[in-house]
């Protein structure tokens, strides 16, 4: 606990040993934790690799180190399973001491793993039953100033009883958990036993606190006095929780538990929260954690004659004041509970008993060594939380420190503290930071993307017109944009352009050309961020225009309208950093100055799988950079197309500067090919783009440049798994990756490079998963995966699984009813690298599943293609890790983390070989594309004589 780098390193070896299979790997893995680690005291660092050297060596570390994990188990973990659980619990029995089981277990991903938890949780209350009938009564641990308390008491998690539990769709995770908990809390009445539903990250809390509140309100669950909740005293809402608790069982009649703990999930809620730029509902230090906890202790015995209050602590000093809040409000001894975790704090376990009071202690059952691994897992995720444990027990700290008043400073006692300190920093104001995504556990928010959606369901139908369509389309026919979902439903109508009006076009956006880059480019960066601020006024109503248009789900299309923003804000930030001559050199007497020029033209042709971000982007750049810009939106987005226009136009771009194009691919061949064209900016297939970069070569006749081609293209993008990779993480990690947005991404993963070691249950979990998850319509909140974009989308993907039941192994295809353009994931196994599965770039939710002996194979494999996109690794191996940020041949590579969702300037994004050229979209080189660079050098020295520069 005193070395830091060394308790992570140990931390995290543990967190994996389970997984390890043989004794060689773990000596191998103990080598590349250990091994180099200065921070290893030298005797031990020696001693391993003494004992790893040799075989036998390796064998008998190996062995020696699973058996002492499993011993320091047992400290924490009362037993296997309930059965051998049983004599531990007895003897706390005995001791004083009641309990609550929690059944440890790995993260659900799938329905039947939900099912399992269920069982599980019915199973272990039907075996408590069983084992404490004979167990003499006690008055202390049976009774409290409400009644009669249950011995059996059992901590269930929400989020292991449904694989979606997701705050987007309260009503969706209300039926599912409700329906898995039901014959639970049915047992748990007739036993009796005791129920507390624990309290997981924040985001889940709203809806976790709601499925509470709801099911016990119904009419079999009323009258049951033993249900109870977990709340958090870090979080900054709890007091108002604790309150709406109150009210609501005044009005339900009968008696809840709640448990009051600090949480154990502060770090993890502290960094996604802040990874997400959203506003942190913990409180940032310790000291305001444990003040709220004993104003909400306070607020708990207030309404003790109706919440029965549980005090979940190991600080001292928070058990003193809740003894003497008690107290104070004249409460009876046995009206509070202590509890504390199985195996932590025993002297003050001990001094509770001793005390008389009651004293439940948390009780993890579970396999020793992966229980051991999820214990881990929690400490590594809650620093915070133990740096009491250190200071009493570690650090032996006088009581007059331990009993301060939390309010007190605690310098340099958290790994917390500093993690606060570090982004308390003032930052400059203009700093590019990406525009969050929205948090749909706000109910504010998922009620207003509902209406963004209702409002554009008013308006379906349409004919289109932007104000910045080209002038002249009069020939071309209307392209009607249908909802994929639903394709009898039209979105909207607007007129096509033809390749005849783009020589007008052209002509008319070149003739403002000379205004437009006359326009200072701050002024040019200035109208960019307007256009940000009116997306970010008009923001669910874009991002429902994209569900209807693309089928893309509520999280997709609202990240997809957020991430158009940061495009508009970074590029306007690095044309102001662009757009000033840059000295070069020191040396007097001559001044070098590099300034950067518009040039021209620009034609942008975007795809429709980001309709607002991508075209956004290349628009955003081309104009930004001070050229006239001929946009083709995709003919299968037209109308995001107009919408960006339409934003850009109200941003008070002059008119001319940018022409709507809308149209397919003979257009797209128009603008590519006029000889005034000086930079073509395309994203999209393969394909096309070296069709587009071929023709873009070609010198017409008095033409007096070469075109840029600027190409994104497609992927063929792998994630692999070695045999060390935590895979409740990988399963999840790769299913997001190959299903989100219907597999419809260019970094989609569409491979799967797995070690044949753990091939096998990888395929289980992810083919239960696969059949888990909610398929539907892209409007409604639950849906993870809507239709593909078209007919032609779906045909295609239909040929591939064809092909694929041809080439591989068959693992799981979900099979998805509905008159919309719908395809369920599909996953193939022994998919080998000559395939076609392989090789191809699908663009749908195929997933090709590859299997390698080792990692060199895995990384062969991986590289083993025309693309190089996006690429993904899941791995606890440090030395894998290592060799794939150096080996992995991709433009992003993504480690332990899904591999689609690149951000704006922290994740520039593109690939190489036949997936693109040009520099990173998002990065700080992209605008320099769009201009040319032109270098001045002059002469200062006249007549003898420099001026001072
Ligand atoms: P696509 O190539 O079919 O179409 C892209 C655009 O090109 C459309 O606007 C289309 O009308 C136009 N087009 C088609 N033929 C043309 C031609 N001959 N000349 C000029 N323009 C022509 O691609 P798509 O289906 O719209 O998008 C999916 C593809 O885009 C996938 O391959 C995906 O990987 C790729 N993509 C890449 C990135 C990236 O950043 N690398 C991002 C998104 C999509």
């Amino acid at each position: 606990m005193k070395d830091d780098a060394f308790k992570v390193q140990l931390f995290r070896f543990i967190d994996v040993l389970p997984s390890l299979r043989d004794d060689s790997q773990v000596a191998r893995l103990m080598e590349e934790y250990f091994g180099e680690s200065a921070a290893v005291a030298s005797p031990l660092h020696w001693g391993l690799r003494a004992v790893s050297a040799t075989r036998l060596g390796a064998r008998l570390s190996a062995k020696a180190l699973r058996r002492q994990i499993q011993q320091l188990a047992t400290t924490f973990i009362a037993g296997a399973s309930v059965v051998d659980a049983a004599p531990a619990l007895a003897r706390l029995w005995k001791e004083g001491r009641a309990f609550s089981v929690d059944l440890l277990g790995e993260a659900t991903v799938s329905e039947r793993e939900a099912d399992l938890y269920r069982d599980r949780c019915a199973e272990a209350l039907r075996l408590l039953g069983e084992v404490t009938a004979g167990w003499p009564p006690s008055s202390l641990l049976e009774r409290d100033h409400l009644g009669f308390i249950p011995r059996i008491n059992l901590s269930i998690k929400l989020s292991a009883l449904y694989s979606q539990l997701d705050a987007i769709d309260p009503e969706g995770s209300y039926r599912a958990v409700a329906a898995r908990l039901r014959p639970i809390l049915d047992l748990a009445m007739r036993l009796p036993a005791g129920l507390t539903v624990d309290m997981e990250q924040a985001e889940l809390k709203d809806l976790t606190l709601m499925i509470f509140m709801r099911l016990l309100s119904e009419d079999a669950y009323c009258a049951y006095p033993h249900g109870g909740i977990a709340l958090q005293a870090y979080l900054k809402d709890t007091a108002s929780d604790l309150r709406r608790l109150a009210d609501w069982v005044r009005q339900r009649g009968n008696p809840i538990t709640v448990r009051l703990v600090k949480g154990a999930y502060w770090d993890s809620d502290m960094i996604r929260y802040r990874q997400r730029g959203w506003p942190v509902p913990v409180f940032d230090s310790k000291t305001g954690t444990d003040a709220n906890y004993e104003a909400l202790t306070r607020l708990l015995i207030e309404h003790a004659s109706i919440l029965r209050p549980v005090f979940g602590t190991h600080n001292l000093r928070s058990l003193a004041h809740a003894e003497a809040a008690a107290r104070a409000a004249g409460l009876p001894t046995h009206a509070c509970e202590y509890q504390m975790i199985f195996g932590m704090a025993e002297p003050l376990q001990a001094a509770v008993v001793q005390l008389g009071r009651r004293l439940r202690l948390y009780t993890p059952v579970g396999e020793l060594l992966p229980g051991m691994a999820y214990l881990v897992r929690r400490l590594l995720e809650n620093t915070a939380n133990e740096s009491f444990l250190r200071k009493e027990y570690v650090e032996s700290r006088p009581l007059s420190v331990l009993l301060e008043p939390p309010r007190a400073a605690e310098p340099g006692v958290m790994r917390a503290d500093r993690l606060v300190a570090a982004h308390a920093e003032p930052v400059p104001a203009d700093r590019f930071r990406n525009e969050p995504h929205t948090d749909f556990a706000q109910r504010d928010a998922r009620d207003a993307m509902a209406r963004a959606i209702e409002l554009v369901k008013g308006r379906l139908g349409q004919d289109w017109i932007s104000p910045l369509s080209c002038a002249v389309q009069t020939a071309g026919s209307m392209l009607v944009s249908v909802d994929p979902g639903l394709p009898t439903r039209i979105v909207g109508r607007i007129r096509e352009a033809t390749p005849e009006d783009v020589p007008l076009a052209v002509r008319q956006a070149l003739d403002h050309f000379q205004d437009w880059s006359g326009t200072p480019p701050d002024a040019r960066a200035d109208l960019l961020c307007r256009a940000a601020t009116g997306m970010r006024r008009r923001r669910y109503e874009l991002a429902a225009w994209e569900i209807f248009e693309t089928g893309k789900p509520w999280r997709e299309a609202d990240a997809d309208v957020a991430e158009a923003i940061d495009f508009l804000e970074f590029y306007a930030r690095q044309m102001r950093r662009l757009g000033r001559p840059q000295r070069l050199g020191e040396e007097p007497g001559e001044l070098n100055h590099l300034v950067y020029a518009p040039r021209g033209a620009v034609t942008v042709i975007s795809p429709w799988n980001f309709p607002l971000a991508i075209p956004t982007g290349m628009v955003s750049a081309a104009l930004v950079t001070g050229n006239v810009v001929l946009f083709k939106p995709s003919e299968r987005a037209p109308l995001l197309g107009a919408l960006l226009t339409e934003v850009l136009a109200e941003a008070g771009l002059p008119r001319g500067v940018l022409q709507l194009l809308p149209g397919g691919p003979k257009l797209g061949e128009a603008l590519v090919g006029h000889p005034d064209i000086q930079v073509v900016a395309f994203t999209g297939s393969q394909r096309v783009g070296l069709e587009i970069l071929a023709q873009g070569s070609r010198v017409a006749p008095g033409q007096r440049w070469i075109k840029r081609v600027i190409a994104e293209m497609g992927g063929k993008n792998a994630i692999i798994v070695d045999d060390t990779a935590d895979l409740d993480e990988a399963v999840v990690g790769v299913l997001s990756s190959f299903t989100g947005y219907q597999g419809q991404k260019c970094s989609a993963c569409s491979r799967a490079i797995v070690h044949e070691a753990v091939q096998e249950l990888f395929l289980k979990r992810l083919a239960e998963a696969v059949m888990s998850l909610t398929i539907g319509p892209a409007e409604e909140p639950g849906t993870r995966m809507g239709p593909m974009i078209d007919d032609r989308a779906r045909a295609k993907v239909r040929d591939y699984i064809e092909i694929g039941k041809r080439e591989g192994r068959l693992v799981v295809e979900r099979r998805v009813e509905g008159t919309g353009y719908f395809v369920g994931p599909v996953v193939f196994a022994d998919i080998q690298a000559a395939h076609r599965l392989a090789r191809e770039e699908i663009f749908g939710p195929v997933l090709a599943v590859m299997s390698a002996k080792d990692f060199d194979e895995a990384i062969r494999l991986a590289n083993d293609t025309d693309y190089a996109l996006t690429g993904g690794l899941y791995s606890r191996s440090p030395v894998n890790i290592a060799k794939a940020r150096e080996r992995f041949d991709v433009g992003n590579l993504y480690i332990n983390r899904p591999i689609t969702g690149a951000l704006v300037g922290r994740q520039p994004f593109g690939g190489h070989r036949l997936s693109g050229v040009g520099a990173k979209a998002g990065g700080s080189e992209y605008l320099t594309q769009f201009m040319t660079a032109r270098v001045v050098s002059e002469n200062t020295l006249r007549r003898g004589f420099a001026p001072e520069e």
